[in-house]
């Protein structure tokens, strides 16, 4: 047996949410891609067609995508934030705002010189529906399913209820950091979006935009007043390519064969048995967090709180539970932004098994026991 240096170093497990720990069957998944040397291949041969034919049938099948509805990859779900506001929006978008990343795509709307409504709400809750007022002069209403940075998520009756209220404009939904778990019907919305390091459990840099043929008429309408859509991602131009299982620019080959591979594996399993030990281990945390002396869920309406990405406030620096939890090898996350310190956030993704999500529980009632 050798030695190494890193001998001492126990392998870690990520909780973080996002990068997490990858999906368990991704490990055998980059081998076989390995052996068929996948990442060699030409993005116009053959080859990559089925891969991308067969990833986004899989994906469509996995989220139950009504016909009309398109998949197209970018490079992160950060991108598609501008993309999205370059190819939806002429003069005015509307952003629910409650939290860092809902931020951050109303503020790329401002960059690009769109006039921006945010609706506000406290950080740890979401914006109420019932007494939201959204000016009808604006194209697209922006909803950030599961706020990753706080822990808050809406109702998926929300979503349906803005829907209703507001047939006109185009409904953008982040599910960055809930689907597939989430049950959404995709047919409320105008366009949705991921990235596959969150629930996917997959190496970063592949972004995943589901969009319907109203975004498709909106950007070729903004392209015919002579306005700049953007270019090699455009929605036509994403169009044009994937209906011969392309991509504009040459892609990630091997993220997308990922992508499929783990889309099927969560097929087998089945998203049903998916969500029910995702409400188990959610539950298992959430009383861990009511139990210990240290932790408090963050997200007080428990209506709002996350399953997927769970935050609980610390009362002592979490880089002490943090520090704790990495001696027995399991990586948590830190607040995000201003909560840095102050609060922990935990993912519960697909990959993370039930018996991980107890041993990782009882080692926060440990900790909060010393
Ligand atoms: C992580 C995250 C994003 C950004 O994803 P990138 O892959 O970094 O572009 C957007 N929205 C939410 C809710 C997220 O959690």
């Amino acid at each position: 047996m050798q030695l190494s240096i890193f001998a001492a170093v126990m392998k870690r497990f990520y909780f973080t949410p996002g990068p997490s720990q990858l999906y368990f069957t991704v490990e055998e998944h980059i081998k076989s891609a390995l052996r068929e040397n996948i990442p060699a291949i030409s993005h116009r041969s053959n080859s990559f067609q089925d891969i991308f034919g067969s990833a986004t049938q899989l994906l469509k099948q996995l989220f139950s995508l009504p016909s009309g509805y398109h998949i197209f990859f970018t490079g992160s779900a950060t991108e598609i934030w501008e993309r999205s506001i370059q190819n939806l929006v002429e003069f005015e978008s509307c952003h629910f705002v409650n939290g860092a990343f809902s931020r951050r795509y109303a503020g790329i709307a401002e960059n690009l010189n769109k006039k921006t409504t945010m609706i506000n709400a406290d950080e740890g809750k979401v914006v109420d529906i019932e007494s939201v007022l959204i000016p009808e002069s604006c194209e697209l209403i922006a909803m950030t399913q599961n706020e990753t940075s706080t822990g808050a998520s809406h109702a998926v009756e929300d979503v349906k209820k803005i829907r209703e209220g507001f047939p006109d404009q185009l409904l953008s939904l982040d599910v960055v950091s809930c689907a597939p778990y989430a049950n959404i019907d995709y047919s409320m919305v105008d366009m949705a979006y991921l990235s596959v390091q969150k629930c996917f459990g997959l190496p970063a840099g592949l972004g995943v935009w589901i969009v319907n043929d109203r975004c498709i008429n909106k950007s070729e309408e903004l392209l015919s007043k002579g306005l700049s859509i953007g270019s090699y991602h455009s929605l036509p131009e994403l169009m044009l390519k994937a209906q011969k299982n392309q991509t504009p620019e040459t892609p990630n080959v091997l993220g997308i064969y990922l992508l499929g591979k783990v889309a099927e594996d969560m097929l087998t399993k089945g998203l049903d048995m998916i969500r029910r030990e995702t409400d188990y281990k959610a539950a298992v945390l959430y009383n861990a967090f009511e139990q210990s002396k240290l932790l408090e869920p963050f997200v007080k309406e428990k209506i709002n709180r996350s399953k997927t990405t769970l935050v609980a406030e610390t009362s002592v620096a979490s880089s002490e539970i943090l520090d704790k939890t990495v001696q027995k090898g399991m990586v948590i996350g830190n607040g995000y932004g201003p909560f840095k310190g102050k609060h922990i956030r935990i993912a519960n993704f697909p990959t993370h098994s039930k018996e991980q999500i107890e041993s990782l529980a009882d080692e926060l009632l440990k900790i909060g026991d010393q």
